[in-house]
């Protein structure tokens, strides 16, 4: 979005500011004809939140672009017919313009948050000022006029961000009493834009931690989603540790503080875990929350060996269950869930050169090749997260196997098989069932072990005689 503004580094916006009356935001085009939609119903119209904020940082924004304006909700969709009510009760409304999302919000003030997480009620009010009060942090409270881009700063955002400390508008002990996910919101932003919490807010989110179980798992999910977006989510993940917002939020990950580990490792599970995220690719958020959780078990699983080294056998299902139960809590959506579970349960393999055809059609078979990619990925976040950096010379010998393999077009999967369920169905005359699936599996097993074997006379043949065997049993 806006790609095309985001070269001018806040050094250079402050320099160039020096002795000017104003700082000017670009308003994009589109923008700007909105504006003059606003504008000639009398309405003012403003950027706001997080493109003002990265343009002054020359980053390019991450989210959609966030309006607020005069204009009550209902007004705006009687000049916008086509707008999504998507926040309706607060104000907020959704318009898609030329391609571009954008979230316009109605001024507003907020009364009393009776439960940590939404305010009892909300009024709409004529002043971009009073607006910019209710918002979270200085750096985000800053407003670009759409006609001019003149933009408003009432919270020194611009100092802030210059000095770049996240800080409470305001303060901050109420600021988080009223809603508890803005203290997870700043471990957010300090990851993101690699900013300090600044001291009384940092202090006020120590004292008010335990609020965040007010929240909802779906908008503690969404923060971290973003968390782990940004370059090095460590930053943000140490924040919630002294803040202890991640005792309430991912207090698994805590039980590996301490816990060390033998060989290459750098440091205990917890950091393993930390720095193997952000070892995994910023822009993969599979791989991201694998690598989180793919050692989190460990703790769990700690026993010794007869020369008293630590041993984690079998973490990786106990990580899996782990991981699993707060992804639940935290209501990923079954699918994401489920890609993130499979690569922790399949991250302890061990290749070595000897490995045979067969036995590499078998990970494959198990692992999924939609998955490998993700899983090598991990194996290298991993990596990462045990010595600190990338290896020198990356090994692909395992890679090169599999790629070969694939090449050679083999049966990896029951519906590569020469034979159907059907079939099966009326060679041994069966009825469906969960039993076709199992001799489907083991015909599976054979042509892995053997791809000669997949034609339809000999699977047939070995269909009844597995189902001979499996009837004795
Ligand atoms: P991003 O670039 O990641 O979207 P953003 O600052 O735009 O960052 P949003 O979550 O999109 O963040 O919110 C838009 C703006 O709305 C924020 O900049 C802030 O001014 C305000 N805001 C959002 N959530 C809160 C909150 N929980 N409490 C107070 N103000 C908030
Ligand atoms: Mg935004």
């Amino acid at each position: 979005m806006f790609s095309h503004i985001f070269s001018i580094s806040i050094d250079n916006i402050l320099l160039l500011c020096v002795g000017l009356p104003v700082r000017r935001f670009p308003i994009p085009s589109e923008v700007k004809q909105l504006s003059r939609v606003f504008r000639s119903r009398g309405h003012e119209l403003y950027v706001v939140g997080g493109a003002v904020r990265d343009y002054l940082l020359g980053r390019k924004p991450e989210g959609d672009c966030d309006l607020a304006t005069s204009a009550r909700p209902d007004e705006v969709m009687a000049m916008f017919p086509g707008v999504i009510p998507t926040g309706i009760d607060h104000g907020t409304v959704t318009l898609v313009y030329h391609k571009q999302h954008y979230e316009i919000t109605t001024f507003r003030t907020e009364q009393d948050y009776s439960d940590h997480r939404r305010p009892d009620s909300v009024a709409f009010i004529g002043s971009i000022d009073e607006d910019l009060s209710r918002r979270d942090f200085t750096i985000n409270a800053m407003a670009a006029d759409t006609e001019t881009g003149c933009i408003t700063d009432r919270f020194a955002g611009m100092k802030d961000l210059k000095r770049r400390i996240i800080r409470a508008i305001g303060n901050p002990a109420d600021r988080f009493r009223e809603d508890a996910l803005r203290m997870l919101r700043a471990c957010r932003f300090a990851s993101q834009l690699s900013f300090t919490i600044e001291e009384e807010t940092l202090n006020a989110a120590r004292e008010h931690a335990g609020l965040i179980n007010h929240v909802s798992g779906e908008r503690i999910r969404e923060e971290l989603i973003r968390m782990l977006a940004s370059a090095v989510p460590s930053v943000g993940l140490e924040y919630m540790r002294k803040t202890q917002l991640m005792e309430h939020v991912l207090p698994e990950l805590l039980e590996g503080v301490d816990i060390g580990q033998k060989g290459m490792h750098i440091g205990d599970v917890y950091t393993h875990s930390l720095a193997s995220c952000d070892g995994a690719p910023a822009e993969n958020r599979t791989v991201r929350f694998a690598a989180l959780f793919h050692d989190i078990g460990k703790p769990r699983s700690l026993g010794e060996d007869e020369l008293g080294i630590p041993t984690f056998y079998r973490h990786e299902g106990i990580s899996a269950e782990m991981a699993e139960s707060i992804m639940r809590r935290l209501k990923f959506p079954n699918r994401e869930r489920e890609r993130i579970l499979h690569l922790i349960r399949q991250h302890m393999f061990h290749y070595t050169p000897d490995w045979s055809d067969a036995a590499v059609r078998r990970f494959i078979a198990k692992v999924g090749t939609d998955a490998l990619e993700d899983l090598f990925s991990l194996r290298r976040a991993d990596h990462y997260g045990t010595t600190g950096s990338y290896p020198l010379k990356h090994d692909d010998s395992f890679e090169r196997h599999i790629r070969r393999v694939l090449e050679a077009d083999n049966v990896l999967t029951v519906s590569d098989l020469a034979v159907s369920g059907r079939d099966v169905m009326e060679e041994l005359d069966l009825k469906p069932g969960k039993h076709i699936g199992t001799i489907l599996n083991a015909l599976l097993e054979t042509v892995l072990d053997d791809p000669g074997m997949n034609t339809r006379a000999q699977l047939l043949t070995v269909a009844r005689e597995f189902y001979a065997s499996y009837l004795d049993r």
